[in-house]
Order: C-alpha cells, then structure tokens, then sequence
C-alpha cells in the first residue's frame, strides 16, 4: 500500500451502533459519527447531529462516507511489544513446552538465520495480522540484524502497510562467549550498536504530532547487553528526544539472575541506569514487586502487558490492578509470535481481562478496563497524546467491528462489553493516518495470499536450514 501524497477526502463514518470515544469523559456515543480530516480527527458525535458543512461535500463529490449500522467504532489499538520477525518461528516443536531461557536458547539457531527478505515479509505479516485484530499503532522490537539485515527493513514494512510504527532497536552484546544467552553470531559491538541507533534516528524518527515513524532505543534485555550499553543507550536516547524499551521482571530466573549478577532487583537495576521515566517503558514486568511498582508509579515508566505471552511461558500473573492503581502507565503486547503464536491485539485485552480474574477476582479487570489499556494505556505507554481517543484534533486512527455475526449473536444489551466478552472478532473497518486500510474486512490495497505464500516459504527454508545446516 503506498501512500499518495494528496490528502484523502474527509472520512464522515456515521451510524455506528455505538462509538467508543475514550475521550476525557468516556464516551459512549449511540448512533455515533467521526469525521477525519487528513490526518485528524475533525468531529465527533452522534449522527444526527453531524454537520451541514459534511452533508454539503458529500453532495459536492468532495468527502466520503461510510455506514458503521451494525458496529462498534473505537479508537485504533495500541500495540506496546513485539519481535514481528518470530512469526516464521511459531509453534517450533523444539520451542513449545520450555520455559523463557531454554526457549530462547533453542530459538536463536534458527534466528541467526534470518535474511533482510525475511524481516521485511514477517513484518508485512505480522502487522496485516495485527490490523486484521484492530490495531492501527504498533511498536515492534526487533533486536537482531544477521545476515545484513536493518532496522530499515521493517520500517520500510511499515510504510508498505500504512501502519503507525514505533520501530524499536533493539540489540545483543554479551554473547555466550562473555557470559551472555545468545549465540556470539547473533550479538554485535556496543560501538555499532550505538552508531547504528544514531544513524536511524536521524533518517527515521518523527517528533511531530501525528508521526507515522518514530525510532526507539531498546537493548533487548538486561541480561544480553552490558552496563555500559544500558546507560550510553539511556543518554543517547535523553539528548535525541527519543524512548527506551527492553525487557524486565519477566520470570522467577530473570529476578535471580539480576540478584546474583547485580545484586539488585530489576527494578533497582533499571533505576540505577537511568532507565526509568516517561519516556521508558518495560516489557512483561511479571515480577514487578512493591517498591517497583512504587517506582514506576511516582516516575511514570511504563509497562508493556503481555498476558498470552506470560501464560505460555508460564510466566506468571502480572499485578495489573496494583500498577495502575499506582499510577504506572499500563499498555498491551502480544509480544513476539513465538511466545504467542496469535497475536491478535483484541483477542489480548480480553485475555489480560480474564488473567487479571485468575489471580485476583472476578472484579479485577472489567471489560471498559481492558479496552482502556488497549487504547489510551498504549498510547501513554508510547508517550503519545495524539493517539489512543477519538477527539477532534486527535489522530484519524479509528476501527470499526461488526457484532452482527454468530460470535456475537445475543450479546446486544451491552455491544462495548461484547468485543471483550465475546471472541475476539476480525476489524471490518480500519482508518490510519485518515486512510482507510481494511473496508469489509479485506485490505483496501493490499493482496494477502501472495504475502502469506511468500512467508510459508520463508518459514519452511529458516526452520530446514536451521535442521540441516550442511545443506546451504
Ligand atoms: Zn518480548
């Protein structure tokens, strides 16, 4: 899908059963209308009430409108974490039943595989599945570059599928020869690493409002990447205006071995390096203990919720309720497809629900509540006040489902509930940046079959390859 440089027409979607505003008062228009303008939302609320001005350019050839009779529209979804390259490694027989560090160990054979073709057809995927799933925001951690791969590689993904991208660099630079997990082929200098940050930002990252691209300095974790490269990357990050993302608290290991090799807790980790803040925000963060919560409440640092993903690793149940009720900004990930083998963004609020419910009681997450993290949690997560509520001046990121199907059949007296509720249903409408991407469910302008048969390629040779090595 390119993007032609002539704004689109203004977008009048009306007639939706209910739109969900996530504005400061909550919102929950009947029969509702948004009207986009460009790259803005222009207008908001019911029907009835849409302005002459729209009607009148409708007439005039010069706006379009779309019927939402049927749905529920919403602000886009926010996608706080991701590793889209893994979904060519999903449900890897080798993989499935381990725990995080024997997963990973097996995983990374095949990883040090990957080609540039390969992240940029993964990308594709990955964000077509998110769209499919009601997602207009994205961020995607993307920490290893063999065989010349790029950061570049999926940001230029990105801009094929129109999709709003926080590309995080992610990186590795303690190999398994300095102690580290990975394997010494898939880990690069910290002085690359560092240079490489500096060159994406200064071609990619967009501070404006309603920025399409913005770059993230992200290391993938405390236990792949040294000190040094924590801090400098936290410093780089502060003089250029831009976040930090990387994993933490993410299992029973992970706070052993940040107690044995730096005899502290994450938390107490990533407060020494500078690693808290508005601007930072943690993937999983299942271990997250009280002082931590305590920590990233008062400093705002955020967390990425990953419930699927913690379910299939058996992570654990991340206290949710208890970081909110402190303050900390809460989003959701369905993190890389090889620890979720769905990622389906909707399908994630609805299991951070039911997981809250697990652990702490069946008041502990409502459904309004998921989708709030969904939405505006994400989109504070990412440090964006532009995305995450539908409000005149705010981001044209608007989806539409439509409850008319078997899946939702008899869950009418309460449709916003419904989405959560019920499963999880495919997004008929897609708007981002004021452009419709998904009319009827289908893309607008892109072909899926030939995409997914270029990706089932590409899985098979990685996972053969990865087999039988002495063949290539
Ligand atoms: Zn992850």
């Amino acid at each position: 899908m390119s993007s032609p440089a002539t704004p689109p027409r203004p977008l009048i979607l009306r007639h939706a059963d209910v739109l969900v505003t996530m504005d400061a008062a909550r919102r929950e228009i009947p029969d509702g209308a948004v009207v986009t303008e460009g790259p803005a939302v222009a207008w908001v609320g019911a029907t009835a009430e849409l302005p002459a001005v729209y009607a009148e350019a409708l007439a005039r050839g010069q706006a379009e409108a779309i019927d939402l009779r049927g749905h529920v529209a919403m602000p886009g979804l926010v996608n706080t974490h991701h590793h889209m390259y893994q979904s060519l490694t999903r449900a890897v027989p080798e993989a499935q039943d381990a725990e995080l560090f024997g997963w990973l160990t097996n995983l990374y054979l095949l990883w040090a595989r990957i080609t540039p073709e390969m992240i940029r057809v993964s990308t594709r995927t990955a964000m077509a599945e998110l769209m499919l799933s009601g997602c207009t925001t994205t961020s995607d951690h993307l920490y290893l570059f063999p065989n010349g791969s790029r950061l570049d590689d999926s940001i230029e993904a990105a801009d094929a599928m129109g999709m709003r991208f926080h590309a995080a660099r992610g990186s590795m630079s303690v190999g398994r020869s300095l102690g580290g997990l990975p394997p010494d082929e898939v880990v690069e200098t910290e002085e690359a690493i560092l240079r490489d940050s500096e060159r994406l930002i200064d071609r990619w990252h967009d501070p404006s409002r309603h920025a399409m691209r913005r770059i993230v300095l992200a290391p993938c974790s405390p236990f792949s990447v040294s000190r040094d490269l924590m801090r400098l990357s936290a410093e780089l990050a502060r003089e250029r205006g831009v976040s930090l993302h990387t994993h933490l608290a993410e299992n029973d290991n992970d706070i052993a071995y940040s107690r044995e090799k730096f005899g502290m807790t994450p938390a107490e980790y990533a407060e020494d390096l500078g690693w808290v803040g508005r601007d930072v925000w943690h993937a999983h963060c299942v271990k997250l203990d009280e002082a931590g919560i305590a920590l990233f409440g008062r400093t705002g640092t955020g967390v990425a919720h990953c419930p699927c993903s913690n379910m299939r690793l058996a992570s654990g149940i991340a206290p949710i309720g208890a970081m909110r009720r402190a303050g900390v900004p809460v989003g959701l990930g369905v993190d890389g497809s090889a620890s979720n083998d769905g990622a389906h963004l909707l399908g994630e609020a609805r299991q951070a629900m039911l997981l809250q419910r697990v652990g702490f009681g069946p008041a502990a997450m409502t459904a309004r509540e998921a989708l709030e993290i969904a939405t505006l949690g994400g989109a504070r997560v990412l440090g964006r006040d532009d995305i995450g509520a539908l409000a005149p001046g705010m981001s044209a990121d608007i989806v539409a489902f439509d409850l008319r199907g078997v899946g939702h059949a008899g869950a009418g007296h309460d449709p916003v509930a419904a989405l959560v509720f019920c499963q999880p249903g495919a997004a008929a409408l897609s708007v981002i940046d004021g452009r419709v991407r998904i009319r009827d469910g289908r893309f607008a302008d892109l072909e899926l079959a030939p995409l997914l048969a270029r990706h089932r390629e590409l899985a098979r040779t990685l996972y053969e390859q990865a087999r039988h090595p002495h063949v290539n």
